[in-house]
Protein backbone atom coordinates (compact mmCIF):
# COMPACT_ATOMS: atom_id res chain seq x y z
CA UNK A 1 0.00 0.00 0.00
CA UNK A 2 1.17 3.31 -0.65
CA UNK A 3 -0.01 6.89 -0.08
CA UNK A 4 -0.23 9.04 -2.62
CA UNK A 5 0.44 12.15 0.03
CA UNK A 6 2.23 11.35 3.35
CA UNK A 7 0.01 9.72 5.95
CA UNK A 8 -1.20 11.90 8.71
CA UNK A 9 0.22 11.37 12.05
CA UNK A 10 -1.03 9.10 14.72
CA UNK A 11 -2.08 11.46 17.26
CA UNK A 12 -1.74 9.64 20.88
CA UNK A 13 -1.55 10.06 24.64
CA UNK A 14 1.32 8.83 26.62
CA UNK A 15 0.89 6.26 29.34
CA UNK A 16 1.59 7.59 33.08
CA UNK A 17 5.08 5.87 33.69
CA UNK A 18 5.86 4.48 30.87
CA UNK A 19 7.57 4.68 27.36
CA UNK A 20 3.84 3.83 25.81
CA UNK A 21 1.67 5.82 23.66
CA UNK A 22 -2.33 5.48 23.19
CA UNK A 23 -3.10 5.47 19.89
CA UNK A 24 -6.49 8.02 19.65
CA UNK A 25 -9.24 7.26 16.76
CA UNK A 26 -11.92 9.73 18.15
CA UNK A 27 -12.67 11.82 21.20
CA UNK A 28 -16.52 12.36 22.03
CA UNK A 29 -17.06 15.08 24.52
CA UNK A 30 -20.41 15.11 26.33
CA UNK A 31 -22.75 18.60 26.83
CA UNK A 32 -23.87 19.97 30.07
CA UNK A 33 -23.10 16.74 32.43
CA UNK A 34 -22.89 18.35 35.69
CA UNK A 35 -26.41 19.82 36.83
CA UNK A 36 -24.81 23.03 38.19
CA UNK A 37 -22.83 24.04 34.96
CA UNK A 38 -26.50 23.20 32.90
CA UNK A 39 -27.75 26.02 35.26
CA UNK A 40 -24.84 28.52 35.30
CA UNK A 41 -25.32 27.89 30.78
CA UNK A 42 -28.84 28.92 31.90
CA UNK A 43 -30.75 25.42 31.09
CA UNK A 44 -32.43 23.04 33.21
CA UNK A 45 -30.38 20.08 34.52
CA UNK A 46 -33.40 18.14 34.52
CA UNK A 47 -32.18 14.50 32.87
CA UNK A 48 -33.35 15.09 29.41
CA UNK A 49 -31.11 12.45 27.38
CA UNK A 50 -27.18 13.40 27.08
CA UNK A 51 -26.11 14.87 23.86
CA UNK A 52 -22.18 14.85 22.32
CA UNK A 53 -19.90 16.65 20.21
CA UNK A 54 -16.70 15.88 18.95
CA UNK A 55 -12.89 17.51 18.69
CA UNK A 56 -10.58 15.73 16.10
CA UNK A 57 -7.82 13.89 17.47
CA UNK A 58 -5.26 16.08 16.63
CA UNK A 59 -6.71 18.98 18.58
CA UNK A 60 -4.79 17.10 21.73
CA UNK A 61 -2.35 19.43 23.17
CA UNK A 62 0.40 17.72 25.26
CA UNK A 63 2.36 20.87 25.44
CA UNK A 64 2.38 22.70 28.46
CA UNK A 65 1.48 26.07 26.67
CA UNK A 66 -1.47 26.63 24.81
CA UNK A 67 -1.90 29.58 21.93
CA UNK A 68 -4.68 31.65 22.43
CA UNK A 69 -6.75 30.76 19.21
CA UNK A 70 -7.55 32.98 16.47
CA UNK A 71 -10.86 34.62 15.70
CA UNK A 72 -12.28 34.93 19.24
CA UNK A 73 -11.97 37.12 22.53
CA UNK A 74 -13.79 35.02 24.54
CA UNK A 75 -11.86 31.47 25.36
CA UNK A 76 -13.54 29.60 28.72
CA UNK A 77 -11.71 26.75 30.42
CA UNK A 78 -13.37 23.41 31.29
CA UNK A 79 -11.70 21.21 33.10
CA UNK A 80 -12.84 17.29 32.44
CA UNK A 81 -12.02 13.72 33.09
CA UNK A 82 -11.35 12.04 29.97
CA UNK A 83 -12.35 8.08 29.77
CA UNK A 84 -9.99 6.05 27.36
CA UNK A 85 -11.37 2.90 25.53
CA UNK A 86 -9.16 -0.26 24.47
CA UNK A 87 -12.50 -1.42 22.58
CA UNK A 88 -15.76 -0.96 21.11
CA UNK A 89 -18.65 -2.01 19.36
CA UNK A 90 -22.44 -0.90 18.89
CA UNK A 91 -25.16 -1.26 21.48
CA UNK A 92 -22.76 -1.50 24.53
CA UNK A 93 -25.18 -2.43 27.98
CA UNK A 94 -24.22 -0.14 30.53
CA UNK A 95 -23.24 -3.28 32.35
CA UNK A 96 -20.70 -4.15 30.00
CA UNK A 97 -19.62 -0.43 29.49
CA UNK A 98 -16.86 -0.66 31.82
CA UNK A 99 -14.81 -3.56 30.28
CA UNK A 100 -14.13 -1.62 27.69
CA UNK A 101 -12.17 1.25 29.34
CA UNK A 102 -8.32 0.96 29.10
CA UNK A 103 -7.88 3.89 31.65
CA UNK A 104 -7.85 7.38 32.36
CA UNK A 105 -6.67 11.20 31.77
CA UNK A 106 -7.84 14.70 32.66
CA UNK A 107 -7.93 17.27 30.28
CA UNK A 108 -9.48 21.05 29.42
CA UNK A 109 -12.10 21.36 26.75
CA UNK A 110 -10.72 24.57 25.47
CA UNK A 111 -14.12 26.81 23.78
CA UNK A 112 -13.93 29.33 21.76
CA UNK A 113 -17.84 30.59 23.92
CA UNK A 114 -18.09 33.94 21.38
CA UNK A 115 -18.17 31.37 18.27
CA UNK A 116 -19.89 28.55 20.02
CA UNK A 117 -22.35 31.16 21.85
CA UNK A 118 -23.06 32.78 17.91
CA UNK A 119 -23.48 29.49 16.47
CA UNK A 120 -26.24 28.31 19.30
CA UNK A 121 -28.11 31.46 18.52
CA UNK A 122 -28.11 31.02 14.78
CA UNK A 123 -28.52 26.66 15.19
CA UNK A 124 -25.17 26.14 13.51
CA UNK A 125 -22.62 23.78 14.45
CA UNK A 126 -20.12 24.04 17.35
CA UNK A 127 -17.17 23.29 15.84
CA UNK A 128 -15.59 26.46 15.39
CA UNK A 129 -16.40 26.73 18.94
CA UNK A 130 -14.83 23.77 20.24
CA UNK A 131 -12.94 22.19 17.83
CA UNK A 132 -9.81 24.19 16.72
CA UNK A 133 -6.38 23.50 17.00
CA UNK A 134 -5.10 22.68 20.25
CA UNK A 135 -8.36 23.07 21.70
CA UNK A 136 -7.66 19.56 23.76
CA UNK A 137 -4.93 20.21 26.15
CA UNK A 138 -4.77 16.57 28.01
CA UNK A 139 -2.60 14.47 30.67
CA UNK A 140 -1.05 11.38 30.50
CA UNK A 141 -3.55 8.10 30.44
CA UNK A 142 -3.43 6.10 34.04
CA UNK A 143 -4.06 2.38 33.28
CA UNK A 144 -7.05 1.71 34.98
CA UNK A 145 -5.31 -1.46 36.03
CA UNK A 146 -3.49 1.12 38.65
CA UNK A 147 -6.99 2.96 39.44
CA UNK A 148 -9.76 0.49 39.66
CA UNK A 149 -13.03 2.18 37.90
CA UNK A 150 -13.29 5.22 38.54
CA UNK A 151 -16.72 6.70 39.35
CA UNK A 152 -16.26 9.59 42.10
CA UNK A 153 -13.72 11.71 43.38
CA UNK A 154 -12.63 15.58 43.51
CA UNK A 155 -12.24 17.53 39.93
CA UNK A 156 -10.56 20.48 40.55
CA UNK A 157 -9.31 23.98 38.44
CA UNK A 158 -6.94 26.51 39.90
CA UNK A 159 -6.20 29.95 37.52
CA UNK A 160 -3.65 32.37 38.97
CA UNK A 161 -3.61 29.88 42.14
CA UNK A 162 -7.66 30.76 42.72
CA UNK A 163 -9.76 28.03 42.79
CA UNK A 164 -12.02 28.28 39.94
CA UNK A 165 -13.68 24.74 39.44
CA UNK A 166 -14.26 22.19 42.47
CA UNK A 167 -16.62 19.30 41.65
CA UNK A 168 -17.02 15.98 42.12
CA UNK A 169 -17.71 13.03 39.05
CA UNK A 170 -20.44 11.58 41.02
CA UNK A 171 -22.48 15.14 40.72
CA UNK A 172 -22.29 13.66 36.69
CA UNK A 173 -26.00 13.51 35.37
CA UNK A 174 -24.95 10.77 33.32
CA UNK A 175 -22.38 8.61 34.79
CA UNK A 176 -19.47 6.45 33.13
CA UNK A 177 -21.50 3.36 31.79
CA UNK A 178 -24.69 5.20 30.67
CA UNK A 179 -23.14 7.76 28.66
CA UNK A 180 -20.31 4.58 27.20
CA UNK A 181 -23.83 2.55 26.49
CA UNK A 182 -25.72 5.76 25.05
CA UNK A 183 -22.33 6.88 22.99
CA UNK A 184 -22.54 3.29 21.80
CA UNK A 185 -26.18 3.67 20.49
CA UNK A 186 -25.16 6.27 17.98
CA UNK A 187 -21.73 5.07 16.90
CA UNK A 188 -19.67 2.43 16.92
CA UNK A 189 -17.23 3.00 19.00
CA UNK A 190 -13.87 1.68 18.92
CA UNK A 191 -10.58 1.24 20.69
CA UNK A 192 -8.51 4.40 20.51
CA UNK A 193 -11.83 6.58 21.70
CA UNK A 194 -11.75 8.95 23.91
CA UNK A 195 -14.62 10.76 26.08
CA UNK A 196 -14.35 13.70 27.80
CA UNK A 197 -17.07 13.33 30.44
CA UNK A 198 -18.14 17.38 30.84
CA UNK A 199 -17.61 19.81 33.13
CA UNK A 200 -18.54 21.57 36.40
CA UNK A 201 -19.76 24.41 37.29
CA UNK A 202 -17.23 27.69 37.17
CA UNK A 203 -16.03 27.84 34.28
CA UNK A 204 -14.77 30.94 32.59
CA UNK A 205 -12.72 33.32 29.82
CA UNK A 206 -8.82 32.42 29.97
CA UNK A 207 -6.38 36.20 29.73
CA UNK A 208 -2.66 35.40 27.93
CA UNK A 209 -0.61 34.83 30.80
CA UNK A 210 -2.64 32.77 32.76
CA UNK A 211 -1.55 29.79 34.53
CA UNK A 212 -4.38 26.92 34.62
CA UNK A 213 -3.71 24.06 37.18
CA UNK A 214 -6.24 21.30 37.69
CA UNK A 215 -7.18 17.51 38.07
CA UNK A 216 -8.70 14.54 39.41
CA UNK A 217 -8.19 12.70 42.42
CA UNK A 218 -6.58 9.34 42.08
CA UNK A 219 -6.15 10.19 38.04
CA UNK A 220 -3.58 12.64 37.30
CA UNK A 221 -3.24 16.59 36.91
CA UNK A 222 -2.57 19.22 34.02
CA UNK A 223 -0.99 22.30 34.32
CA UNK A 224 -0.98 24.40 31.15
CA UNK A 225 0.02 28.27 30.58
CA UNK A 226 -1.99 30.44 28.24
CA UNK A 227 0.69 31.99 25.21
MN1 LIG B 1 -17.08 20.37 27.96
Amino acid sequence: MSFVIPAPKQPVLPIVGTGQTFPIHRIYCVGRNYADHAREMGHDPDREPPFFFQKNPDNVLLDDIFPYPDKSSNVHFEMELIVALKSGGADIPESQAEDHIYGYAVGLDMTRRDLQGEAKKLGRPWEVGKAFDHSAPCSPIRPKGQTGPINEGRIWLNVNGALRQDGNLNQMIWNIPETISYLAGLFTLAAGDLIMTGTPAGVGPVQKGDRLHGGVDGVGEIEIEIG
